[in-house]
């Protein structure tokens, strides 16, 4: 970290901020003077130290880090792939992975026919909403334990590990006993009480983005899952808030390769969310795996028109099974253009 002192200020003030960084904050200062000037650097652990609370030092002109705040997630600090395992399926480090099935768990027959089909298309685990997390307060808001109980049913049926989303801290318990792959919606991204929880959870973690989050503030999401000593994480892109209303999300395809640049940790991308339209989800599925994503999670319903939610970007079974076509065919071609890709990310 470097901080700027305002200009012409005395030796004794230089002096006195240096002495306290390194008494409080335990960090060792190193003063470079220069004309009318000057700076100070700082080595050590500063993850803690908050930049605007130092640029309240009358002193201070200005602070700036040099070193990213995350550490477990920093590609820097672990420079291989991390390959989270989930339920015997490895996702990262060349493992590619599909998770598909509805946005919520609607009915034994629904789920276990979606999870069924999207198996036979090749997916390798299901995905299916228990709690939902709605906009409106009036909308289906899930099965809860119900529908947790028939995404059971549906692993039982296929053998598919299945994965879905933790609203509260309350269910953390049964979800560790029950889910293979525990995700973390876009709107709880920045829960950190919930972040900590399952941080303290042995299964994996799959972290999609914030609505409008950046890519820093992401990571700093999975460093906090880290730091409680779970470091299966896996990220998600779903898209983001932009001027664009066509869509219901813009795709952030340059997030694959900058995440991957800045982590270790495997990213999957979600097409269905990130365009809301069923017929978009295949040209966003290309471009993600193009641009080097470990995986996509993408919603399949038996009957999209009668959906209980997000039925407008759901495929078909049949059409699933067509853009598993393609999607074997693009994964192999990115494989073959694997080594510029890891040549980027260092
Ligand atoms: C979902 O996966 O159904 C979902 C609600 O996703 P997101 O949190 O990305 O909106
Ligand atoms: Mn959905």
């Amino acid at each position: 970290m470097v901080i700027v002192m305002k200009p012409h200020t005395s030796q004794e003030e230089i002096q006195r901020l240096a002495r306290q960084l390194e008494e409080k904050e335990k960090v060792s200062v190193g003063i470079t003077n220069g004309v009318g000037c000057s700076i100070l650097g700082l080595v050590g652990d500063t993850t803690h130290l908050d930049i605007h609370m130092l640029e309240m030092e009358p002193s201070v002109e200005r602070v700036m880090r040099v070193q990213e705040p995350y550490k477990k997630a920093n590609r820097k600090f672990h420079p291989q792939d991390t390959v989270v395992d989930v339920a015997g399926v490895p996702i990262g480090g060349g493992n590619f992975a599909v998770i598909a099935g509805p946005c919520s768990v609607e009915s034994k027959e629904q789920v276990v026919e979606v999870a069924r089909d999207v198996k036979a298309s090749g997916a390798k685990l299901l995905r299916g909403g228990a709690f939902k997390p709605r906009t409106s307060p009036y909308a289906f808001q899930g099965m809860g334990l119900d529908g947790l109980a028939l995404l059971e049913e549906a692993r039982a049926a296929t053998g598919l590990p299945i994965v879905t989303e933790l609203m509260s801290p309350k269910y953390c318990e049964i979800f560790e006993e029950k889910v293979d792959l525990v995700q973390i919606g876009a709107r709880n991204m920045q829960n950190f009480d919930l972040l900590k929880e399952v941080g303290k959870m042995s299964k994996p973690i799959l972290l999609k983005r914030g609505l409008s989050n950046t890519y820093e503030e992401w990571i700093m999401s999975a460093e906090y899952i880290m730091a409680g000593g779970n470091e299966n994480v896996i990220l998600c892109e779903r898209g983001v808030r932009t001027f664009e209303t066509y869509t219901r999300n813009t795709l952030d395809v340059s997030a694959i390769p900058a995440v991957k640049r800045m982590s270790h940790l495997p990213i999957i991308v979600d097409p269905s969310h990130a365009a809301g339209k069923h017929w978009m989800v295949e040209p966003l599925a290309m471009a993600a795996i193009a641009a080097g994503a470990d995986g996509l999670i993408i919603e399949v319903h038996n009957d999209p028109l009668h959906a209980k939610c997000d039925g407008p970007q759901s495929l078909t079974p049949e059409k699933f099974d067509a853009l598993m076509e393609k999607v074997g065919s693009m994964v192999d071609l990115a494989t073959k253009n694997g080594v510029k890709y890891r040549e980027m990310y260092f």
